[in-house]
């Protein structure tokens, strides 16, 4: 039997504001525990809820950007369940009229083809606290507690665990250039659940499906799905039945357990907040928002593509950070020739290999983009080998110096020129007689194990094709 996976993705994200969502505790993260608390926040009978502007733009911000259809009216909900990281015994959230609907998500299938994944919702809710269990104890720290949170639920559109991935990378990469939250799911600052079921391939109607949780990676919510179609395969094909329920990724055992089944949003009684107003979302207002969104990652992409004729592959790899795109772009608009090729080729090679190894972005390790076009020339001219010139780039990064010093510093230049290298090979070719003779007899290789000599004499510094010419000639002429 084949089936067809169908996924929806529940993304949470904490906004970067300054302050939490309905009070003016701090969100900064990893305080004293308990240190960022009032109130409000902690649920004492009397308080009264504000909401924070901020967080209202923000999710603004991603609502647009997602294409979703902004509510005129929007209002919040209160989502009761006992918990002990839960103060209030509720969660503020929005039910039944968040403040937008009805959105997309390009993404990018191998190959390049586009397909659109439908965003069902965009809404503002409040995190809860963290729990810490320890051996025979758990303590709780509310700093947590009432930082805004956005929940993006996509439609079940995406039919593959490599597509969840790309749904992710592409809404990640969006979310940043919005800044409006750190993305760090080390530090819970994004979170996802994953929804999946399977059903008969050509079916229309979805099966039952189970609820991911606790995926604390990209590559954990693709190894939970990828283990989650073979369990309800399995059970399938066995004729039984996919209970609908909540399950926990195991990373040590690299399995799905389930947690809980499933509860039903009647379990919540949801009724609207009395202690917020319901709020108007003018068009004046969303003009406002919409101005405040700079070119996405996608748009982007194409541009660089259009104007400085880069591949698909090459932009879209500098495209993924905004700041690494606007590194790229000053260095490739700087870089004097027409063909873009070089400055790229180190872009996307040495120079984004020394920022993963450092995991920062491009702009952090500290190089000015005059020094590394400067680089990138010295290669160009020849006058120093590509694999000296990636030398000289970790010096650059590790003592901040321009190129041209380090070069001179280390000696690295090449050399090219002919006297001394005439002068080189003279000497290579008296020490190995034997390569002569087997030239003359018809093994050409025998010229690159000379080069090989002539390189190591010099430290690698020579130029290799100049080396090749000079040996050519005197050979054929011995
Ligand atoms: P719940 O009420 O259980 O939270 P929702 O209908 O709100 O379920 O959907 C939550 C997420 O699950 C959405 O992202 C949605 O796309 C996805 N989803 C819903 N039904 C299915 C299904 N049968 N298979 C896979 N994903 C689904
Ligand atoms: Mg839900
Ligand atoms: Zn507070």
């Amino acid at each position: 039997m084949t089936y067809e996976p169908v996924i929806g993705l529940e993304v949470h994200l904490h906004l970067k504001t300054q302050t939490k969502a309905f009070c003016g505790c701090s969100t900064e993260f990893g305080q004293e525990p308990n240190s960022q608390v009032c109130p409000v926040c902690l649920g004492f009978p009397g308080s009264l809820p504000v909401l924070n502007k901020t967080a209202l733009d923000y999710g603004l911000k991603v609502a647009l950007a997602l294409n979703c259809q902004i509510q005129e009216y929007t209002k919040f909900d209160r989502k009761n369940y006992f918990y002990p990281d839960l103060p209030k015994n509720y969660q503020i959230s929005q039910y039944d009229l968040p403040l937008s609907k009805n959105g997309f998500l390009e993404i990018a299938l191998d190959g390049g083809k586009l397909k659109r994944i439908g965003i069902r919702r965009v809404h503002l809710e409040e995190d809860a606290g963290k729990l810490i269990h320890q051996e025979d104890s758990s303590l709780i720290d509310f700093n947590r507690a009432g930082i805004p949170l956005l929940e993006i639920v996509s439609e079940p559109g995406l039919n593959s665990p490599g597509e969840a991935h790309e749904y992710l990378t592409t809404l990640k990469s969006i979310i940043e250039y919005l800044y409006v939250s750190d993305c760090d799911m080390e530090k819970g600052s994004l979170r996802c659940d994953a929804n999946i079921s399977l059903r008969k391939t050509g079916q229309q109607d979805l099966g039952t499906k189970a609820e991911l949780k606790n995926m604390n990676s990209f590559k954990a919510v693709k190894e939970a799905l990828t283990f989650e179609i073979e369990r309800q395969a399995e059970l399938l094909n066995q004729k039984k039945t996919v209970v609908q329920e909540t399950r926990s990724w195991d990373v040590k055992n690299l399995e799905t357990v389930s947690m809980r089944t499933k509860e039903e949003a009647q379990d919540y009684r949801y009724f609207p907040e009395p202690d917020l107003p319901p709020f108007i979302l003018s068009p004046d207002k969303i003009t406002e928002i919409k101005k405040t969104i700079p070119e996405l990652p996608r748009d982007k992409m194409l541009r660089f593509v259009k104007d400085y004729g880069l591949s698909d592959y090459d932009a879209k790899i500098l495209v993924a950070t905004l700041k690494d795109a606007n590194f790229s772009e000053e260095c490739i608009r700087l870089y004097s020739k027409n063909d873009k090729k070089p400055i790229v080729n180190w872009l996307i090679g040495p120079i984004l290999y020394e920022a993963n190894s450092r995991n920062c972005n491009l702009s952090d390790l500290g190089v000015a983009v005059k020094d590394l076009i400067g680089l990138v020339d010295f290669v160009e001219r020849q006058e120093i080998s590509y694999l000296a010139a990636k030398s000289v780039l970790s010096e650059m990064i590790n003592i901040k110096d321009s190129p041209a010093n380090i070069i001179q510093k280390k000696n690295l230049a090449q050399i090219s020129d002919i006297k001394s290298l005439e002068l080189q090979v003279g000497e290579v070719l008296k020490e190995n007689p034997k390569s002569i003779q087997d030239y003359k007899a018809g093994k050409g290789n025998a010229i690159m194990f000379l080069v090989g000599q002539i390189m190591k004499k010099t430290g690698g510094k020579a130029n290799p094709k100049v080396v090749q010419e000079i040996l050519k000639r005197r050979l054929s002429n011995a």
